[in-house]
Protein backbone atom coordinates (compact mmCIF):
# COMPACT_ATOMS: atom_id res chain seq x y z
CA UNK A 1 0.00 0.00 0.00
CA UNK A 2 2.69 2.39 0.85
CA UNK A 3 4.45 4.33 -1.63
CA UNK A 4 8.34 4.42 -1.23
CA UNK A 5 8.23 8.21 -2.09
CA UNK A 6 5.56 9.08 0.28
CA UNK A 7 7.02 7.16 3.29
CA UNK A 8 7.63 9.47 6.17
CA UNK A 9 5.65 12.35 4.43
CA UNK A 10 1.96 13.88 5.54
CA UNK A 11 0.08 13.77 2.84
CA UNK A 12 -3.51 14.92 3.02
CA UNK A 13 -6.04 14.00 0.61
CA UNK A 14 -7.60 16.75 -0.87
CA UNK A 15 -11.15 15.68 0.51
CA UNK A 16 -11.81 19.88 0.15
CA UNK A 17 -13.68 18.78 -3.34
CA UNK A 18 -11.78 21.65 -5.34
CA UNK A 19 -12.45 20.29 -9.18
CA UNK A 20 -16.36 20.97 -10.11
CA UNK A 21 -18.64 18.52 -9.28
CA UNK A 22 -19.79 16.22 -11.57
CA UNK A 23 -23.68 17.04 -12.52
CA UNK A 24 -25.77 14.71 -14.25
CA UNK A 25 -27.50 16.47 -16.86
CA UNK A 26 -28.63 13.62 -19.19
CA UNK A 27 -31.91 13.37 -20.09
CA UNK A 28 -32.83 9.89 -20.31
CA UNK A 29 -33.64 8.84 -24.13
CA UNK A 30 -36.71 7.29 -25.78
CA UNK A 31 -34.96 3.92 -25.29
CA UNK A 32 -33.52 4.47 -21.79
CA UNK A 33 -37.13 5.24 -20.50
CA UNK A 34 -38.37 2.07 -23.05
CA UNK A 35 -36.06 -0.06 -20.91
CA UNK A 36 -36.46 1.17 -17.56
CA UNK A 37 -40.06 0.59 -18.17
CA UNK A 38 -39.95 -2.89 -19.49
CA UNK A 39 -37.69 -4.14 -16.73
CA UNK A 40 -39.61 -2.93 -13.84
CA UNK A 41 -43.06 -4.23 -15.00
CA UNK A 42 -41.51 -7.32 -15.62
CA UNK A 43 -40.08 -7.21 -12.19
CA UNK A 44 -42.45 -6.16 -10.93
CA UNK A 45 -44.81 -9.19 -12.29
CA UNK A 46 -41.94 -11.30 -10.33
CA UNK A 47 -41.19 -12.40 -14.38
CA UNK A 48 -37.28 -11.66 -13.74
CA UNK A 49 -35.79 -10.36 -10.81
CA UNK A 50 -33.27 -7.61 -10.38
CA UNK A 51 -30.84 -10.95 -9.78
CA UNK A 52 -31.54 -12.47 -12.65
CA UNK A 53 -30.91 -9.31 -14.60
CA UNK A 54 -27.71 -9.03 -13.00
CA UNK A 55 -26.66 -12.31 -13.22
CA UNK A 56 -27.36 -12.20 -17.27
CA UNK A 57 -24.84 -8.71 -17.47
CA UNK A 58 -22.18 -10.63 -15.54
CA UNK A 59 -22.55 -13.72 -18.21
CA UNK A 60 -22.38 -11.17 -21.13
CA UNK A 61 -19.41 -9.61 -19.58
CA UNK A 62 -17.50 -12.88 -19.02
CA UNK A 63 -17.39 -13.73 -23.05
CA UNK A 64 -14.53 -12.43 -24.68
CA UNK A 65 -12.61 -13.06 -27.84
CA UNK A 66 -10.54 -15.44 -25.92
CA UNK A 67 -13.00 -18.12 -25.67
CA UNK A 68 -13.15 -18.06 -29.95
CA UNK A 69 -9.23 -18.46 -29.67
CA UNK A 70 -9.42 -21.52 -28.02
CA UNK A 71 -11.67 -22.77 -30.27
CA UNK A 72 -9.90 -21.89 -33.44
CA UNK A 73 -6.93 -23.21 -31.57
CA UNK A 74 -8.49 -26.47 -31.25
CA UNK A 75 -9.75 -26.59 -34.37
CA UNK A 76 -6.18 -26.10 -35.87
CA UNK A 77 -4.36 -29.01 -33.45
CA UNK A 78 -7.77 -31.56 -33.24
CA UNK A 79 -8.98 -32.90 -37.09
CA UNK A 80 -11.89 -34.71 -35.42
CA UNK A 81 -13.31 -31.66 -33.49
CA UNK A 82 -12.99 -29.15 -36.40
CA UNK A 83 -14.98 -31.69 -38.22
CA UNK A 84 -17.65 -31.74 -35.40
CA UNK A 85 -17.14 -27.88 -35.34
CA UNK A 86 -17.64 -27.43 -38.87
CA UNK A 87 -20.75 -29.60 -38.82
CA UNK A 88 -22.54 -28.20 -36.02
CA UNK A 89 -20.42 -24.87 -34.56
CA UNK A 90 -22.51 -24.53 -31.05
CA UNK A 91 -21.88 -28.16 -30.01
CA UNK A 92 -18.35 -27.86 -31.10
CA UNK A 93 -18.46 -25.13 -28.53
CA UNK A 94 -20.62 -26.35 -26.23
CA UNK A 95 -17.65 -29.08 -26.15
CA UNK A 96 -15.18 -26.69 -24.86
CA UNK A 97 -17.52 -25.61 -22.13
CA UNK A 98 -18.69 -22.52 -23.56
CA UNK A 99 -22.49 -22.46 -22.62
CA UNK A 100 -24.93 -20.20 -25.16
CA UNK A 101 -27.00 -18.38 -23.20
CA UNK A 102 -29.31 -17.53 -25.80
CA UNK A 103 -30.98 -19.30 -28.83
CA UNK A 104 -28.53 -18.37 -31.26
CA UNK A 105 -27.15 -21.14 -33.60
CA UNK A 106 -23.55 -20.98 -34.70
CA UNK A 107 -22.53 -21.75 -38.14
CA UNK A 108 -18.66 -21.76 -38.63
CA UNK A 109 -17.00 -20.85 -41.90
CA UNK A 110 -13.58 -22.15 -42.36
CA UNK A 111 -10.92 -20.19 -44.57
CA UNK A 112 -9.21 -21.98 -47.45
CA UNK A 113 -6.72 -21.38 -49.78
CA UNK A 114 -9.47 -20.56 -52.19
CA UNK A 115 -12.78 -19.24 -49.85
CA UNK A 116 -12.41 -16.12 -47.35
CA UNK A 117 -14.69 -15.56 -45.16
CA UNK A 118 -16.16 -12.68 -43.86
CA UNK A 119 -18.88 -11.89 -41.46
CA UNK A 120 -21.53 -8.56 -41.25
CA UNK A 121 -25.21 -7.96 -39.95
CA UNK A 122 -26.30 -5.88 -42.46
CA UNK A 123 -29.38 -5.06 -40.52
CA UNK A 124 -28.07 -4.11 -36.81
CA UNK A 125 -25.33 -6.04 -34.66
CA UNK A 126 -26.16 -9.94 -34.95
CA UNK A 127 -22.71 -11.34 -33.79
CA UNK A 128 -21.51 -15.08 -31.67
CA UNK A 129 -21.59 -13.25 -28.13
CA UNK A 130 -21.42 -16.08 -26.70
CA UNK A 131 -17.80 -17.12 -28.25
CA UNK A 132 -16.97 -13.16 -28.91
CA UNK A 133 -18.21 -10.82 -26.54
CA UNK A 134 -19.88 -7.71 -27.30
CA UNK A 135 -18.90 -6.60 -31.10
CA UNK A 136 -16.37 -3.57 -31.86
CA UNK A 137 -18.46 -0.39 -32.34
CA UNK A 138 -17.57 -0.25 -36.49
CA UNK A 139 -19.19 -3.65 -36.95
CA UNK A 140 -22.65 -2.30 -35.58
CA UNK A 141 -22.35 0.83 -37.90
CA UNK A 142 -23.44 1.11 -41.20
CA UNK A 143 -20.34 2.20 -43.57
CA UNK A 144 -19.11 -1.35 -42.73
CA UNK A 145 -22.77 -3.16 -42.68
CA UNK A 146 -23.02 -2.07 -45.87
CA UNK A 147 -19.79 -2.09 -47.84
CA UNK A 148 -18.95 -5.23 -46.45
CA UNK A 149 -22.00 -6.85 -48.93
CA UNK A 150 -21.29 -4.50 -51.48
CA UNK A 151 -17.56 -4.17 -52.04
CA UNK A 152 -16.26 -6.68 -49.50
CA UNK A 153 -12.50 -6.67 -51.14
CA UNK A 154 -12.38 -2.97 -50.91
CA UNK A 155 -13.33 -2.94 -47.34
CA UNK A 156 -10.76 -5.89 -46.60
CA UNK A 157 -8.34 -4.04 -48.02
CA UNK A 158 -8.90 -0.79 -46.05
CA UNK A 159 -7.99 -3.55 -42.60
CA UNK A 160 -4.96 -3.94 -44.44
CA UNK A 161 -5.91 -7.39 -45.72
CA UNK A 162 -5.62 -8.02 -49.88
CA UNK A 163 -7.27 -10.90 -50.82
CA UNK A 164 -5.73 -12.22 -54.22
CA UNK A 165 -8.59 -12.29 -57.28
CA UNK A 166 -8.10 -15.77 -57.34
CA UNK A 167 -9.55 -16.54 -54.06
CA UNK A 168 -13.28 -16.21 -53.42
CA UNK A 169 -14.67 -13.66 -50.45
CA UNK A 170 -17.95 -15.16 -48.96
CA UNK A 171 -19.87 -12.87 -46.74
CA UNK A 172 -22.59 -14.34 -44.43
CA UNK A 173 -24.89 -12.35 -43.17
CA UNK A 174 -25.62 -12.66 -39.44
CA UNK A 175 -29.32 -12.96 -38.30
CA UNK A 176 -31.19 -13.43 -34.63
CA UNK A 177 -31.10 -16.84 -34.79
CA UNK A 178 -27.96 -17.29 -36.63
CA UNK A 179 -24.58 -16.67 -36.30
CA UNK A 180 -21.08 -17.30 -37.56
CA UNK A 181 -17.46 -17.07 -36.45
CA UNK A 182 -14.81 -17.54 -39.06
CA UNK A 183 -12.06 -20.20 -38.58
CA UNK A 184 -8.85 -18.42 -40.20
CA UNK A 185 -5.63 -20.23 -41.89
CA UNK A 186 -3.32 -21.54 -39.18
CA UNK A 187 -0.38 -19.60 -39.99
CA UNK A 188 2.80 -21.11 -41.19
CA UNK A 189 6.01 -21.30 -38.88
CA UNK A 190 3.14 -22.38 -36.19
CA UNK A 191 3.89 -26.11 -36.44
CA UNK A 192 4.48 -27.98 -33.04
CA UNK A 193 3.09 -24.98 -31.18
CA UNK A 194 1.10 -25.38 -27.90
CA UNK A 195 -2.85 -24.67 -28.24
CA UNK A 196 -2.12 -21.71 -26.08
CA UNK A 197 0.16 -20.41 -27.89
CA UNK A 198 -1.73 -20.52 -30.83
CA UNK A 199 -4.87 -19.18 -29.03
CA UNK A 200 -2.74 -16.27 -28.48
CA UNK A 201 -2.50 -15.37 -31.68
CA UNK A 202 -6.17 -15.61 -32.81
CA UNK A 203 -7.62 -12.15 -32.76
CA UNK A 204 -11.15 -11.07 -32.57
CA UNK A 205 -10.93 -9.87 -36.10
CA UNK A 206 -9.61 -12.35 -37.51
CA UNK A 207 -13.03 -14.29 -36.25
CA UNK A 208 -14.55 -11.66 -38.02
CA UNK A 209 -12.74 -12.02 -41.78
CA UNK A 210 -11.16 -8.72 -41.83
CA UNK A 211 -7.89 -9.74 -41.11
CA UNK A 212 -5.86 -13.16 -41.31
CA UNK A 213 -4.20 -14.82 -38.24
CA UNK A 214 -0.51 -13.63 -38.06
CA UNK A 215 2.60 -14.71 -36.25
CA UNK A 216 3.60 -11.28 -35.30
CA UNK A 217 1.29 -10.80 -32.05
CA UNK A 218 3.14 -13.76 -31.07
CA UNK A 219 7.06 -11.34 -30.89
CA UNK A 220 5.12 -8.58 -29.81
FE1 LIG B 1 -28.27 -7.82 -36.14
Amino acid sequence: MTNPQDHGHDHPHNHGHDHTPIEMVDVPGYYEVMETAVRELLTAKGLISANDIRHQIEVLDSRTPALGAQVVARAWTDPAFKARLLADGRKGCEELGISFYDDTQLIVLENTETVHNLIVCTLCSCYPRPVLGLPPDWYKLKPYRARAVSEPRKVLAEFGTDIPDDVEIRVSDSTAVVRYLVLPRRPQGTEGWSRDDLAAIVTRDAMIGVIPVTTDRKAA
